[in-house]
Formats: structure tokens, C-alpha cells, sequence
């Protein structure tokens, strides 16, 4: 029964059942008409024979047999063909193949051996005929062909033992032929159709998954499917389409894509990105090419958005191009977060200016329009002025007050094709791409440094800033980003060495500084590990007595090959390069130890710069020295400069204040250079004023220095602050100070700095 299914799975069998079943059903009109036509040939050729009431017996069972046969084909003709089919329906073909094979085989195996020559050719001619016909017809069932065959070939064998004759054996060897020829037929058919069964099923399983993925994405998904015909007419679209559109199946089918589609002439703004209008759809649908993610600006719900369409045009048979099947989704929100991620990977988030990102992709753009079209610009790179006592004063959420305005103000200084970032805490640049000579950049600085000098009122209080600016000319200071950067970066550094709140151009001797600093820098580093610096000692004399009283350590060093470099120039270095803290460290320990040594009544001045000030170790320091070598800490004077009381912290307050509680001095060095606010004077009990040198070198000459130096020792002498004279280099000037009350009196004419071998002659009482 189950011949011709090897090999299949019993749902793949059961499909390829009902197929070869229909086969031989489709047939079998055929058949039964064949049946009684033979069976009529045959009645007519025996209708003289004495047989001719057997033979019409016969040929009734036959024909009532072919009758009911085709009836029931009659019955169920109209029916749907049946997918699948069981091993019965091929075992009820099989019994009626048998039943049938016997019916005509009993009629040679009977009637052949009664039948005359004539009658005999009519019954092998029929036999052969019906077996062959018969095999055929029921080929895509090989149990059935077999079985009809078999039976076939039983009767013609019956009959030929009956009556044996040598053309009936030939006829019989033909026979077999025929029959393997038969069976093999029909196996090799069905192995055929199994074959083009399963690609079918295969087939099915695959439009019914995508059907099924199909049907899915129309009810669930955002995206929407449509079909257009040659004439990008409409043909349909997926539900979405009018949920989303509110719009009726009339007014979309029949209508052109770019009509139907809510489109918006112009661009999303909204959303800056690259959209297309309805007639640059209309193009690209004319271009009957498959596209992706063609993004068309549209309005929804009055706000516009963004569609995104794809497409696959489809030919006919002909290879004609017949329209164009496509997908459509919304991506307006994303759209709008990648807009928003990439807004955000470019712009600093409290300012909303650009940051590093944009600041260098608009450096490249600007760069690339010098190179085409020979426009010039220059970059303005900014640092505030003591951005940081702010912070540390009114905290950090007045910084970010603070920064906020500051950006509104630059930004109202920059015209759209002008560039504003924010690069650092209180550091921004600006790409002047209008400017088309130094001269307007220059313009805008001083603007802005106006602009900037006004005193902010925030919610914690008013605050005074500052801003120095470095300006750098594309392309006379740099024809790439990073020189650009650079060189502004050294002008920038320049105006703030200058003094502050003010710009600088760049020029080439900043690059030669910038080169003699790095190079410092590396050096002194060296000179650190390999304690190379040295300790020189000047004397301060007391003003009336002439006698020492007091040496100011100055550190120094001596490069072997760059020769002796000031403290002037590679203190602010060491600053920059946050090794400060260690010189001064090394220096404090090394002071107080050769000072231990002096006699009691000398004392040691000790610099310190702004930054070791502000170090966290500064204090730990000191008095670690101090209980070292056991100095007493009253002959000890720490020189502080202005800068550092300038916006003070309450951290500088607390230092002065324990250093004081150590029993230190503390001396206000270069007085009368800085801000010479006089309020922290009074804030702060300082031992000692120094009148910076400038004020002394033309004493003698400029009555206005005269002045201002007379006032400081009036206002030393009230507040009973000790005052003493730095740069005194001649009889004159000194006299001058001790006849307007100076105390103390330091300059070559009393000593150079020297080591501190060599001051021992200032030091009688005791040996250094
Ligand atoms: P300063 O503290 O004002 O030191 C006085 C400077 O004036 C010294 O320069 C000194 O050599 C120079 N000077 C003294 N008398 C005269 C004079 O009669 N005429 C002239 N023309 N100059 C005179 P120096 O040694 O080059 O130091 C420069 C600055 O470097 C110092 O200014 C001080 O601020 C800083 N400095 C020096 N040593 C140290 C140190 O160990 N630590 C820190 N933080 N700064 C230091
Ligand atoms: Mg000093
Ligand atoms: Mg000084």
C-alpha cells in the first residue's frame, strides 16, 4: 500500500496520497467509459457465440460497476480536492483496481479457450489494451497498477495454459514487458510527484510563515506596507496607512504616492535633518529604482514629522516595470532623539555651546572654505579671571549662574557663522569666521573684555570677573587646526602673563617662549630629582641701626648649558607644571635648617607662590621644618604676594590664620604692584609690608613714587605693620627711606643674593 513513499514523512505521505489519489479520481470518467466500451466490443464480437448470454452477464456486472463508479465521481466532482488523504482511501483504489483486473481477467481465462480465432484477437487485443490502459491510469498508485496488472497477467496466463499456441506465448513474454515496463513507470512517478509534493509543501510553509509575519506587522507595527502601479497610482495600502492619516480607501487608491501622502513643502526643521518634499518623491519613484529609507517630510496632527519610505519596483512576466512595493514607518521620534543625541555629543549641556567636537568639526569647515575661497578668520580662545574664587567663594551653583550669562553675553557677540564653544571650566573659543583682517578680531576682544568687566549680579551676590583672550589669524598664524589652537593657546597665555583681562595677538616669539618653556619645564623636572637647585641668601638691614636682621632665601638655578635661570621665570613654570609645592618644600626645609644656625635675633624670608600656597601640604610642611630644626618660629617670615588675597576663599583664610597660630610671620611682598586693596589690610594682620622696587628705583627722582612710598610708611607706621624697602640700590635712596621712617631695608646696595657661603661676613655673632 504504501509503494512510492519511501522516504516521506507521514504528513509529507499523506499530502502526496491525496495528490496521486486526485490523479487517478481526475480519471476516472475516462476509465469508465473505456471499461464499457470495451466491454460493448467485446459483447458485439461474441454476439453470435454461444456464449453471448455469459458475455452480456458479464458486461452488466461491468458496466453496473462503471456506472456506480462514475456516479459517485459525478457526486463529489464539485467538491474542494482533498489536501490530504489516509492509507484507506489508497486501499479502497487498490480493491477496486482487483476488483475490476478480475472482472476482465475472467474473461479471458474463461472465455478465451470457447472464443473462435476471431473472438480470440478481440480478447488478447482487449487484455493487452486494457492492462496497459489500466497500468497507466492508475501509475501515480503503483499498488493499484501492480495489482491490475497482476491480475491481468493471471487471466492471460490461465488462458494461455488452456489453450497453448506460440503467438499467445509471445504475446504473453510482451506482456510481462510491458508490465515491468508499467511498475517501473509508475514508481518513477510517484518519486517524482513526492518530489514536487514536498517542494510544494516546502513552498507553503514558507508563505504561510510570511503571511503569518505579514499579518502580524499590519496589526501590530507602526510601518505601514503600500503598493503602487506603473503610474505610482495607489493600489493599497495597509491599515495603518489611513489610522494614521484619517484618510478614506477612495481618496488614497487610485491616487498618485506623492498625493495621498501627507507631505510638507520644505524642510523639518524641526528635526535638521535631510528630508525630501513630494516632488522629489515623484522623481524618485520615476526613477523605477529600489530605494531606502527615502526620508519625506510630512505633518501630522498639525506638527511636522518625519516618514521614512523603501521600496522594490516589481516587473511582470514581460520584464515590464509594473509599479513599485514598499514599506513606509514614522521615524519622527527617532529622528528626534538622534537629532537630540547628536545635539548633545556636540554642545556642552550647562552653556548649550559647542564643546570640543563641534568647536574642531567648524575649525575643519572653516579651514576648508580658507582653502576654496581664500576666507580668512581667526580664533579667539578665552580665559576668565579668577572664575575660580568665585566658585570657591559663592559655590559652584553661582559658577554655573556665572557661566550661563557669560555664554548669553558671547553669544550676543557672534553672528550665525561664528562659531562658540565652551573647552574647559572657564575656557571658550570662538571661531570668528567674519574676520576678515586682525583688526575686527581685535575689535571683538575689546568688546568683550568690556563686556565682561561689568560686576554680575547672581543670586549669591555680585561678582567681578575678568578675561584674558589669545587670538590666532588664519592663515598668516596657521593653516591647521592644530597649530591654530596652539598659537591662540600661547597668545592666550601671553595676555594672562601680561596681567590679565586683556588680548593678545600671536607672534612667533611666543612660540619661541612656548619652546623655552616646555623645555624648562622638562629641565626642572630633572633638576628636582637630581637636586640641582641652590639656596641664595640677601641680607635686610634695619633701617636706622644698619644691622642684619634678616635674609630672604631666593632659590636659584643652574642649568648646564642654559646657564643661571631666574626664579622670575621658572617659578610660574613650576606653577603650571604643579611641581611648585616640591621647590618650595625643598626650600623651606633647607631655609629653616641653615637658618637654624644664625644667630637668634636674624630671621629667614621665605617666598611662597600662590599655588604652593593653596597645596594641601602647605601647612604640614612648615611646621614639619619648623620642629626639625627646631627654629623658632618667629624668626620665620613667610612673603605672600596680593594675588592670593584677591577673592579669598575661606581656605586662604584658614591657612594665614593657623600659620599665624604657629607663631610665623607673614610679610606682604612687591606691595603697591597688585590690587592694593587696602580693605585687607585691615582684614589681615600682616608683620610686614614690602614696597616693591618699582616704587624705590626713582624714589629719589619721582616725586609721585616719593609719594606713594611716604604714604605706605604712614599707613605701616598706623596700622603698626612693619614696612621694609626691596631694590635699594643707592646712598640716596636709602637715606630717603630711613629719613620717611622705612624699617627695613633690602637692595644691592646693602648685599647681593648670594650662598650661603659667602654671608657670613653679615653674620659676626655667630658662625654660619
Ligand atoms: P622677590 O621675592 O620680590 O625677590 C626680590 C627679587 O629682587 C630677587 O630677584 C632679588 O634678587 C631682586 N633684588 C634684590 N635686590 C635688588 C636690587 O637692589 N636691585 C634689583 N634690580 N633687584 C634686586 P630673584 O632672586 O630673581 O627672584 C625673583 C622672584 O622670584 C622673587 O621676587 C620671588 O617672587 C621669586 N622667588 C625667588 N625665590 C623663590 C622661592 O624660593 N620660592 C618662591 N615661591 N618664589 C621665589
Ligand atoms: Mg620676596
Ligand atoms: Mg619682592
Amino acid at each position: 500500500m504504501r509503494l512510492g513513499e519511501h522516504g516521506l514523512s507521514e504528513s509529507e505521505a499523506e499530502r502526496v496520497r491525496a495528490v496521486r489519489l486526485g490523479a487517478v479520481l481526475r480519471n476516472t470518467p475516462w476509465m469508465m467509459a473505456a471499461n464499457v466500451g470495451n466491454a460493448a466490443v467485446t459483447l458485439a464480437a461474441f454476439r453470435d457465440s454461444t456464449l453471448f448470454p455469459w458475455i452480456t452477464l458479464w458486461t452488466i456486472f461491468v458496466s453496473i460497476l462503471a456506472v456506480m463508479t462514475s456516479l459517485t465521481w459525478w457526486r463529489t466532482r464539485d467538491r474542494p480536492a482533498r489536501q490530504t488523504a489516509s492509507i484507506r482511501g489508497v486501499r479502497k483504489a487498490v480493491l477496486y483496481a482487483g476488483v475490476l483486473s478480475v472482472l476482465w481477467a475472467m474473461l479471458v481465462a474463461v472465455f478465451y479457450f470457447h472464443a473462435d480465432e476471431h473472438q480470440k484477437l478481440v480478447l488478447v487485443a482487449i487484455t493487452v489494451g486494457m492492462s496497459g490502459g489500466g497500468g497507466f491510469a492508475l501509475a501515480t498508485i503503483p499498488a493499484a497498477s501492480i495489482t491490475f496488472g497482476l491480475f491481468m497477467g493471471i487471466g492471460s496466463a490461465v488462458a494461455l495454459t488452456a489453450a497453448p499456441s506460440l503467438i499467445g506465448i509471445n504475446l504473453f513474454i510482451l506482456y510481462v514487458i510491458y508490465f515491468v515496463i508499467i511498475v517501473r513507470s509508475s514508481l518513477s512517478l510517484c518519486q517524482s510527484l513526492s518530489a514536487r509534493v514536498r517542494a510544494q509543501l516546502a513552498a507553503d510553509e514558507q508563505r504561510d510563515v510570511i503571511s503569518l509575519l505579514l499579518n502580524d506587522f499590519e496589526q501590530n507595527a507602526s510601518d505601514w506596507l503600500w503598493a503602487a502601479d506603473e503610474n505610482h497610482i495607489v493600489q493599497r495600502a495597509s491599515s495603518r496607512f489611513f489610522e494614521l492619516t484619517g484618510k478614506r480607501v477612495e481618496d488614497v487608491c487610485g491616487h498618485p504616492l506623492w498625493q495621498v501622502l501627507p507631505c510638507r513643502d520644505g524642510d523639518c526643521r524641526t528635526t535638521r535633518s535631510n528630508t525630501n518634499g513630494p516632488l522629489a518623491l515623484r522623481e524618485q519613484l520615476e526613477r523605477r529604482e529600489p530605494f531606502r529609507d527615502f526620508e519625506l517630510c510630512v505633518e501630522q496632527n498639525g506638527k511636522p514629522g518625519i516618514w521614512s519610505l523603501s521600496a522594490k519596483p516589481v516587473f511582470d512576466e514581460k520584464g515590464l516595470f509594473a509599479g513599485h512595493r514598499g514599506v513606509a514607518r514614522d521615524v519622527t521620534a527617532a529622528r528626534e532623539a538622534r537629532s537630540r543625541i547628536e545635539h548633545m555629543a556636540r554642545h556642552d549641556p550647562l552653556t548649550d555651546l559647542g564643546n570640543r567636537v563641534l568647536l574642531s568639526e567648524n575649525l575643519d569647515h572653516a579651514l576648508s572654505r580658507l582653502g576654496h575661497f581664500n576666507e580668512s578668520f581667526s580664533i579667539l580662545l578665552f580665559d576668565l579671571d579668577r572664575f575660580k574664587q568665585v566658585n570657591d567663594a559663592h559655590g559652584h551653583g553661582a559658577g554655573d549662574e556665572l557661566l550661563e550669562r557669560i555664554a548669553g553675553i558671547l553669544r550676543s557677540f557672534a553672528t550665525e557663522l561664528d562659531t562658540l564653544a565652551r573647552i574647559g571650566g572657564d575656557e571658550f573659543a570662538f571661531i570668528h569666521a567674519t574676520a576678515r583682517d586682525p583688526k575686527a578680531s581685535a575689535e571683538l576682544a575689546e568688546r568683550i573684555i568690556a563686556a565682561l568687566q561689568e560686576p554680575f549680579q547672581l543670586s549669591t551676590g555680585t561678582v567681578r570677573i575678568g578675561v584674558s583672550i589669545g587670538i590666532a589669524c588664519a592663515p598668516i598664524d596657521g593653516r591647521d587646526a592644530d597649530a591654530l589652537m596652539r598659537n591662540a593657546d600661547l597668545a592666550l597665555y601671553r595676555a594672562k602673563a601680561d596681567g590679565r583681562n586683556r588680548y593678545r595677538f600671536f607672534d612667533l616669539s611666543l612660540d619661541r617662549a612656548a619652546r623655552r618653556r616646555n623645555l624648562l619645564e622638562q629641565e626642572l623636572r630633572n633638576a628636582l630629582a637630581t637636586e640641582a637647585l641652590t639656596l641664595h641668601f640677601q641680607p635686610l638691614v634695619n633701617a636706622q641701626t644698619g644691622k642684619v636682621v634678616c635674609f630672604e632665601a631666593l632659590v636659584r638655578w643652574t642649568h648646564p648649558t642654559l646657564g643661571s635661570i631666574s626664579p622670575a621665570e621658572f617659578i610660574p613654570i613650576a606653577e603650571d607644571a604643579g611641581i611648585v609645592s616640591q621647590i618650595g618644600g625643598w626650600v623651606i626645609r633647607q631655609g629653616c635648617q641653615i637658618a637654624a644656625g644664625w644667630p637668634q635675633d636674624v630671621r629667614i624670608a621665605i617666598n611662597l607662590s600662590p599655588r604652593q600656597f593653596n597645596s594641601p601640604g602647605l601647612f604640614s610642611a612648615i611646621k614639619g621644618a619648623i620642629e626639625e630644626t627646631g627654629l623658632d618660629p618667629s624668626r620665620l617670615e613667610l612673603e605672600i604676594t596680593e594675588s592670593l588675597l584677591l577673592n579669598t576663599t575661606g581656605a586662604v583664610e584658614s591657612t594665614l590664620a593657623a600659620l599665624k597660630g604657629l607663631g610665623v610671620r607673614i610679610a606682604l611682598d612687591d606691595f603697591g604692584t597688585g590690587y592694593s586693596s587696602l580693605s585687607y589690610l585691615r582684614k589681615y594682620r600682616f608683620d610686614k609690608l614690602k614696597i616693591d622696587q618699582s616704587f624705590i628705583r626713582d624714589i629719589d627722582s619721582d616725586a609721585d613714587s616719593r609719594a606713594i612710598v611716604d604714604a605706605i610708611l604712614r599707613l605701616g607706621r598706623d596700622l603698626r605693620i612693619s614696612v621694609a624697602a626691596e631694590g635699594v640700590e643707592t646712598e640716596g635712596q636709602y637715606n630717603l627711606l630711613r629719613e620717611l621712617g622705612c624699617n627695613e631695608i633690602q637692595g644691592y646696595l646693602i648685599g647681593r643674593p648670594q650662598p650661603h657661603g659667602a654671608i657670613t661676613q653679615f653674620l659676626p655673632e655667630a658662625a654660619a
